[in-house]
C-alpha cells in the first residue's frame, strides 16, 4: 500500500520512530502546558504550546503511518486555533478534546516504548528506557472544567467505572457518557474476561448488561459478589424497558440498581452518582473511629507499613509520635465516662489542628492518638508535638456536669516520638521506639514530649521534600 510521500514501508518505520522520539521528547513539556490550561482556560501562554504541539503532530503523524492520531491530532488543533482566535469560548470542550487526543498520544507513545524494549531484550541493548509509564497515563485525567465526583477513599480523586456490555456500540455510549461526566470509565465487550479485567482493575462501580452470550449477567454478577475485595462494588445492570422479572433477577444476583434501555444519560449519571458516594461513606466509615472520628487503629497500621517501606525505598524522613492522655483514668473517675468521651473526641480535634493535613492521625488505643507524620524528621516532629502537648494544657475542656455550672477539665498529654531508623526499622519496631519514649516521657514526670535515640549505627534520612 502505498504512503503519502510515496515512500518504502521501511523508510516509512524510520521516520515514524525519529517522529516518535521527538513527540516523546515534548510531551512532558505539553503536559505542565495542559495541566496549566486545565486549571486556568485562560492562560494564553499554555494555549499556544498545546496548538503548537498539536499542529507539528497532525502535520506529520499520517505520513508516518499514523493516520488516525493524525485526524485526532487536527481536530485538537483545530479547536486551540478557535479559541486562540476567540471565535470559540467552549474551554470545557475544549479541555476535552485535548484531554482525549493526549490519551491517544500516549497510548501511540506507550506502543513505540513497549516495543523499543521489546527490541532492547531481543538485542541485549539495556541503554533503552521506557518512558511512559501509567502514573503518565494516569496524569492525564482529571480532565479539564469537568465536575469531578466526590472523593472516593484516600488519595484518589476520580472514580473508576467498568461498563460490560458484549455490544460494543451500547458499550461505547455508556462510557462515552461516564467520561463526559468526569468518571475514569472503561469498556469490555467480552464478558468472559470481565472477571479478570475486574480483579486487575479493581473498579468503583460496574455497569453492565444482563444479557451477554458466554457468560450471562446474572452469572458474572454471582461471581463477582463471591469475590473478598468486590463485596461492596455497586452494580448496575442495564435490563430492556418494562422487564420487571429480569430486574428482580438482577437484584436477587447481587446487583445494586438498574437502568431502563434506551436510557436518559442524567439518570444513568445520577444513580452513578449516588452508589459512589455511599460507597465511599461506608469506606470511610471501615477506617474511622466512630467516637473522634480519626482514623482507626487498622487503618493507621495500613498507613504505617505503606509509609514505612516507601521511607525506606526513596530514603524520605519519617515520624511517628505516640500521644497519650495523662491521668485519664481520674477524668473518667472524677467526672464521668460521658465527660471522658467528650475530652477524648475535642482532643482529636486538637491534634488534627496541630499538624499538617498530610499528616496521618489515629486513635490508636482508649486514650492514645498516633501521628504518622511524613517527610518530617525528629526535632521538626518534636517541635510540631511540643507545640500539640502546649496547645492541649491550654485548651478548656469544658464539660457541663450534673451541676449547672460547665466543668473546665484540666489535660495534659504526654508523647514519644521515634523517626524510621532507615536500615533496622520495620513497621513494628518503629512504633515500638515510640512506645518507649512514651514510656519514659511518663516515667520523667509526664506532660513531656521525648524523642527515641537512632539505634547505634543508624543515621537519620536527610530527604526533604522538594
Ligand atoms: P497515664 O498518665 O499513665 O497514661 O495514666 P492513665 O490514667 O491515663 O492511664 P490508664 O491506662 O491507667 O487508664 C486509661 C483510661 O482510659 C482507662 C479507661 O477507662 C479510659 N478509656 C479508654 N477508652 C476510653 C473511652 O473510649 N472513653 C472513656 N471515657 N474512657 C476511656
Ligand atoms: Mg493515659
Ligand atoms: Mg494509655
Amino acid at each position: 500500500m502505498g504512503t503519502p510521500l510515496g515512500l518504502s514501508g521501511e523508510q516509512v518505520e524510520e521516520l515514524k520512530e525519529l517522529f516518535l522520539a521527538d513527540i516523546l521528547g515534548l510531551f512532558p513539556e505539553v503536559k505542565i502546558q495542559f495541566d496549566k490550561f486545565s486549571v486556568d482556560p485562560t492562560n494564553k501562554e499554555a494555549l499556544e504550546a498545546i496548538f503548537d504541539f498539536f499542529h507539528r503532530l497532525a502535520g506529520t503523524s499520517r505520513n508516518v503511518g499514523l493516520p488516525l492520531l493524525g485526524y485526532v491530532a487536527v481536530m485538537a488543533e483545530r479547536v486551540a486555533n478557535e479559541l486562540n482566535l476567540g471565535r470559540s469560548t467552549d474551554t470545557k470542550t475544549a479541555a476535552l478534546i485535548f484531554s482525549d487526543a493526549m490519551e491517544a498520544v500516549t497510548v501511540e507513545l506507550q506502543r513505540y516504548a513497549e516495543a523499543k524494549a521489546l527490541k532492547a531484550e531481543e538485542t541485549g541493548d539495556s541503554s533503552v528506557e521506557i518512558a511512559i509509564t501509567d502514573d503518565m497515563k494516569q496524569s492525564i485525567a482529571p480532565r479539564g472544567g469537568v465536575v469531578v465526583p466526590a472523593r472516593l477513599g484516600e488519595g484518589r480523586e476520580l472514580s473508576k467505572i467498568l461498563v460490560i456490555d458484549d455490544d460494543e456500540f451500547s458499550a461505547g455510549m455508556i462510557d462515552n457518557c461516564l467520561r463526559a461526566a468526569g468518571f475514569l470509565s472503561r469498556y469490555c465487550c467480552q464478558p468472559e474476561r470481565a472477571l479478570h479485567v475486574i480483579e486487575s482493575e479493581l473498579p468503583d462501580l460496574i455497569v453492565m448488561d444482563i444479557i451477554m452470550p458466554k457468560i450471562d449477567g446474572l452469572e458474572l454478577c454471582r461471581r463477582i459478589r463471591s469475590h473478598p475485595s468486590l463485596q461492596d462494588t455497586p452494580i448496575i445492570f442495564v435490563t430492556r424497558r418494562g422487564d420487571v422479572e429480569q430486574r428482580v433477577q438482577g437484584l436477587e444476583a447481587g446487583a445494586n440498581d438498574y437502568i431502563s434501555k434506551p436510557f436518559e444519560p442524567q439518570e444513568l449519571i445520577a444513580r452513578v452518582r449516588s452508589h459512589l458516594e455511599r460507597l465511599s461513606n461506608l469506606r470511610e466509615m471501615a477506617i474511622r473511629d466512630g467516637l473522634t472520628r480519626c482514623f482507626n487503629h487498622r487503618f493507621f497500621k495500613l498507613r504505617i507499613e505503606q509509609e514505612v517501606e516507601r521511607g525506606k525505598r526513596y530514603n524520605h524522613q519519617l515520624c511517628v509520635a505516640m500521644v497519650d492522655i495523662d491521668n485519664f483514668k481520674q477524668v473518667n473517675d472524677g467526672h464521668g465516662h460521658l465527660a471522658g468521651d467528650m475530652v477524648l473526641s475535642h482532643m482529636a480535634n486538637v491534634v488534627v489542628a496541630s499538624v499538617r493535613s498530610t499528616d496521618i492521625v489515629a486513635r490508636y488505643g482508649g486514650e492514645e492518638f498516633a501521628i504518622l507524620m511524613v517527610h518530617a524528621g525528629a526535632p521538626e516532629s518534636k517541635v510540631v508535638c511540643n507545640r500539640l502537648r502546649e496547645r492541649i494544657a491550654a485548651y478548656r475542656f469544658s464539660y457541663a456536669g450534673e451541676s449547672d455550672a460547665d466543668k473546665i477539665i484540666p489535660i495534659t498529654v504526654s508523647v514519644g516520638v521515634a523517626e524510621l531508623a532507615p536500615i533496622t526499622d520495620t513497621p513494628s519496631t518503629l512504633l515500638r521506639r515510640a512506645d518507649a519514649a512514651l514510656y519514659a516521657a511518663k516515667a520523667n514526670g509526664k506532660n513531656r514530649v521525648m524523642t527515641a535515640p537512632m539505634p547505634s549505627g543508624e543515621k537519620a534520612s536527610e530527604v526533604k521534600p522538594a
